[in-house]
């Protein structure tokens, strides 16, 4: 449920509305709107009885049920998106936010030659994998520990931001220690354990939607994390699994619609695990920009027929640049339509 407090509540009558609310079993969360407080609390209690009660105390405007099942995320929880500052870049913002790299990271001189690029044409964040969730077992499982340290080289040396997949629940801590985003793969959209240590790594979240995995399954994975206490968490469409084999995922791209509907949560594009094909990321990328996403996340390689992972779907140096280049004006248009949203709420 959401408490709304009138204007000029006191500080005893909102401490007084989390005792009562506690009363009932149920678990507060307190976020502070820009002009009133706003109370969130979930748990199992008599919500009707709670309501009642809440709704008749002194400083309280009014007291909603949240229907969706997912309540912190949801946009009956919070109207306003949620602003995640990565550095100095904001995710969800007045900013449409490219993050790019390559798939795993593989050298030192691969990844900072790659970070200087992605740098020069617009990136904020450096993409690539330390830990990497591979098919096969005898496939390239990443550098680890050396490539967390080649990411925060290459971090000094541009300023760029870094985002890093983190596979688990063991490794969160050191990951936290080096990556400003941590990325969980589709493959673990719904490890639930992992979710739970995410809620206390203190460092955004982007959460990429599972293999098969419904919108509501994806809300319902991010709930894990932000009831666990990270409210900084960005929703990732990356293609889904489907009858069709011309691409190697189907990209929802209705999804990031939706989700800008249901939640208050940040939504990101991958346009290169959506495609699997590096021709189809430069159009994938308009349509990220003109659906209203809040950034998008690409695979971007010094030499795609070298890359030890996901070649195929990974922009080669001219063809990143041409991309960038070419989503100038869409990205204008982004701007003034964000801005009039803005205006509007
Ligand atoms: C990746 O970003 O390289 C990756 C493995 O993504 P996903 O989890 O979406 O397959
Ligand atoms: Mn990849």
């Amino acid at each position: 449920m959401i408490i709304s407090m009138k204007l000029h509540a006191t500080r005893e009558e909102i401490n007084h509305v989390r005792e009562r609310i506690e009363e009932f079993g149920y678990k507060v969360h307190s976020i502070a709107g820009e002009e009133r407080v706003v109370i969130g609390a979930v748990g199992m209690g008599d919500v009707t009885a709670c309501l009642e009660s809440i709704e008749a105390m002194p400083g309280v405007e009014r007291a909603v049920r949240i229907s969706a099942p997912y309540k912190f995320v949801s946009r009956e929880f919070r109207q306003e998106k949620t602003r995640i500052q990565v550095r100095d870049t904001v995710i969800g913002g007045d900013e449409f936010v490219t993050m790019a790299g390559p798939c795993s990271v593989e050298s030192e001189k691969q990844i900072l030659e790659t970070a200087e690029l992605v740098a020069k044409h617009g990136a904020k964040l450096l993409r690539g994998g330390a830990f990497k969730p591979r098919t096969s077992p005898y496939d390239f499982q990443g550098l680890e520990l050396e490539g967390l340290k080649l990411l925060d080289k290459a971090r000094r040396i541009t300023g760029l931001g870094i985002i890093t997949e983190v596979m688990s629940d063991r490794d969160v801590e050191m990951v936290a220690e080096y990556a400003d985003i941590l990325q969980i793969g589709a493959r673990n959209m719904q490890n639930f354990s992992l979710l739970k240590t995410l809620g206390k790594c203190g460092r955004p979240i982007l959460l990429k939607r599972g293999l098969s995995s419904t919108i509501k399954e994806l809300l319902m994975s991010a709930e894990y994390i932000v009831a666990h206490g990270n409210p900084d968490v960005m929703l990732c469409e990356r293609g889904i699994r489907t009858f069709e084999t011309a691409t190697r995922n189907t990209c929802d791209i209705t999804a990031v619609a939706v989700l800008n509907e249901l939640t208050h949560l940040p939504v990101i594009l991958d346009p290169s695990h959506a495609t699997g094909k590096r021709s189809l990321v430069p159009p994938l990328a308009r349509a990220a920009v003109a659906i209203g996403s809040d950034g998008m996340i690409v695979e971007v390689h010094p030499n795609p027929e070298k890359a030890v992972s996901d070649g195929a779907q990974s922009l080669d140096p001219q063809q990143w640049a041409a991309m960038m280049e070419d989503l100038k004006p869409y990205l204008a248009l982004w701007k003034q339509a964000r801005l009039k949203e803005a205006v509007a709420v």
